[in-house]
């Protein structure tokens, strides 16, 4: 196999994040009546659009602006209500409900559409508890003009799924420079972990760099031939241990190499330790990274997301936000119904599918006859991580578009020094703050923010410390002048990649029928990241095979419309 020169870029690549964003800034507009159906069933028919800040009036420039020092909670729910129902109830029929509007309940709501095309009466409705579709991949705009995501997240663009499913010329992404910038105790610079091929300027100081030995970087090369010459599929096939012991025992890195490079990139990944993160997702994503480039879409993350929304209106897919469901159950006879307390609703379907996360499918799934027993199973174990960012005047203290790691390994994930990344967002993308002034963002991860709960203060302090001993020289500026946005925590950011009763790991998904290993009753099927691996691709790959089984299976049904008139 030949290895060309974007193997190597496997370390760049590893270390790449940000992109090219454009502010965004949202506006709830009604969502028109889709076009097989006659009117919006409720109020609670609001459709979250996200137009491109650069369309909307001119920004103003902030840093006056007020700060959010409050920490905002932030995920998809994790609980069901249980509120009986006291008024009313209002019922809709379709032939497939989704229920989530994540980006695997999107992709299976235009799946199952377009599978259902060509059926008279045929319609499918997708439920949606947030007021905002898109789950997990979502990004907001403040009021003076900085693009947040709300997590720290990139696009991969060499996600098999994303690549069939996104138009990437409208997403426009921006890729990261390859490599990372390390900090390390002993240095007052940052060292650059670079890719000596796609960077060959740098290749003597990147071998040179106090990050690994010589030896390690020779190291980088048959892990890169490896994933570089295997399929997905074979890389999954590979056998199963978990990262750190990989990165040791097959790959031969040292102890130094792994804490101060391996270590910060892939912990902001998986948001778990080595030893619980999977090492066949360690060769997927490697895999990844080596072949194409970490990205961000031009109007942030939610842009993939708005992408998806557009294409499941066009497909004639509707959606109800605000649309919290409480219930499901089997019907009488077939197919299933779905209730949501909050608003009174309940609808019917054939075929449904439960699009939520890995705990809101566990306990909603308890309500279908035989799978009962599933609220007293433990549930697969979710991954929290933090996000902090920060608005300042003029130049960043790293004007390129390149990840900052913390390789400080002895001291990482303690309170004293909670950072596990940083990046300048509006160094890629001028779009992610007004002209004249930058972003920061700064990823906690969940042990780390759970060291500083309900002290949002002192976390703010700790972070501001700890960059003013990266970036000596803007020191009192990152003390004094650098304006707190907004703290996230996101307490169910991933499912668990190598443990517990589901683990995501799973290439191409488990079969969207079945539920931890038990066949689901006919024309009911499951999708999530829960159900493949723990990331975007993991998502879309999960929804399109659940919409297009659903799509097949309500084919043969009789559609809504013919149900109403006989
Ligand atoms: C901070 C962060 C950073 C990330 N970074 C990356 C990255 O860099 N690369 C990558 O590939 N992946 C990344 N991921 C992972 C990726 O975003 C997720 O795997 C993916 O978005 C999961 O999508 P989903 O549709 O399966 O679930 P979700 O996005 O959780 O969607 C589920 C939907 O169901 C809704 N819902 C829940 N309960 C109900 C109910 N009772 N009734 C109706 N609706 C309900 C929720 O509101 C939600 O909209 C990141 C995740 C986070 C949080």
């Amino acid at each position: 196999m030949r290895i060309d020169k974007r193997c190597c870029v496997l370390l760049v690549a590893l270390a790449t994040e940000v992109g090219a964003f454009q502010v965004i800034r949202k506006t709830n507009v009604l969502l028109p009546p889709m076009r097989n159906e006659q009117a919006p069933v409720s109020k609670t028919t609001l459709h979250y659009r996200i137009p491109f800040f650069g369309q909307e009036e001119e920004s103003t420039p902030p840093p006056e602006g007020d700060s959010d020092i409050s920490i905002d909670t932030t995920g998809p729910t994790d609980t069901v209500e249980k509120t009986p129902f006291r008024a009313k109830i209002t019922e809709e029929e379709a032939s497939v409900v989704i229920i989530g509007g994540g980006v695997s309940g999107l992709t299976a709501a235009i799946k199952a559409a377009e599978g259902l095309k060509k059926k008279a009466g045929a319609n499918v409705l997708l439920l949606e508890s947030e007021s905002q579709l898109g789950g997990r991949v979502m990004s907001e705009t403040t009021a003076d003009g900085y693009v947040l995501d709300k997590g720290f997240a990139v696009f991969i663009e060499e996600y098999p799924e994303a690549k069939k499913l996104l138009d990437y010329d409208a997403l426009k992404l921006r890729p990261f420079l390859p490599g990372a910038l390390v900090k390390l105790k002993s240095r007052n610079q940052l060292v650059r972990v670079a890719d000596p091929i796609r960077d060959p300027a740098d290749t003597l100081n990147s071998l040179l760099a106090p990050v690994g030995s010589l030896l390690d970087k020779v190291e980088v090369l048959p892990l890169i031939f490896n994933v570089r010459s295997k399929t997905i599929s074979e890389l999954f096939e590979e056998r199963q241990t978990d990262t750190e012991t990989a990165l040791i025992e097959r790959w031969g890195f040292s102890d130094d190499f792994i804490e101060k490079f391996f270590k910060p990139f892939l912990e902001g990944i998986y948001l778990a330790p080595l030893s619980k993160q999977s090492s066949r997702m360690f060769s997927f994503v490697f895999k990844m990274f080596s072949e194409g480039s970490a990205t961000l879409p031009q109007g942030g993350m939610v842009s993939v997301s708005n992408q998806l929304i557009e294409k499941a209106e066009k497909a004639g897919v509707k959606i109800l936000v605000d649309t919290k469901v409480s219930k499901i159950s089997a019907g009488k006879e077939e197919g299933f119904i779905i209730e949501s307390a909050k608003t009174k609703q309940r609808f019917k379907a054939p075929s449904m599918i439960v699009a939520t996360d890995g705990h809101v499918a566990q306990r909603l799934l308890s309500g279908i006859p035989g799978f009962e027993n599933l609220g007293e199973l433990p549930e697969q174990p979710q991954l929290s991580v933090g996000c902090l960012y920060y608005a300042f005047k003029g130049s960043a203290p790293v004007e390129e578009p390149i990840l900052i790691l913390n390789g400080i390994g002895d001291a990482a994930g303690t309170k004293e020094y909670p950072v596990n990344n940083v990046c300048f967002p509006s160094v890629v993308n001028d779009g992610y703050a007004p002209p004249g002034y930058n972003l920061c963002s700064v990823t906690v991860l969940g042990t780390a923010m759970k060291l500083f709960e309900g002290q949002p203060k002192e976390l703010d302090a700790a972070v501001r410390r700890q960059l003013g001993t990266w970036f000596r020289e803007e020191r009192s500026a990152i003390l004094n002048e650098w304006q707190l946005k907004k703290i996230y925590f996101i307490p169910n950011a991933q499912p668990a990649q190598l443990n517990g009763p589901s683990p995501a790991n799973v290439n191409g998904g488990r079969p969207s029928n079945t539920f931890r290993g038990k066949e689901l009753p006919a024309g009911l099927f499951v999708c999530g990241d829960h159900m493949a691996t723990a990331t975007l691709n993991g998502a879309l790959e999960s929804g399109a095979g659940a919409g297009q089984a659903a799509g097949k299976y309500a084919m043969k049904k009789p559609s809504p419309a013919a149900t109403a008139a006989a």
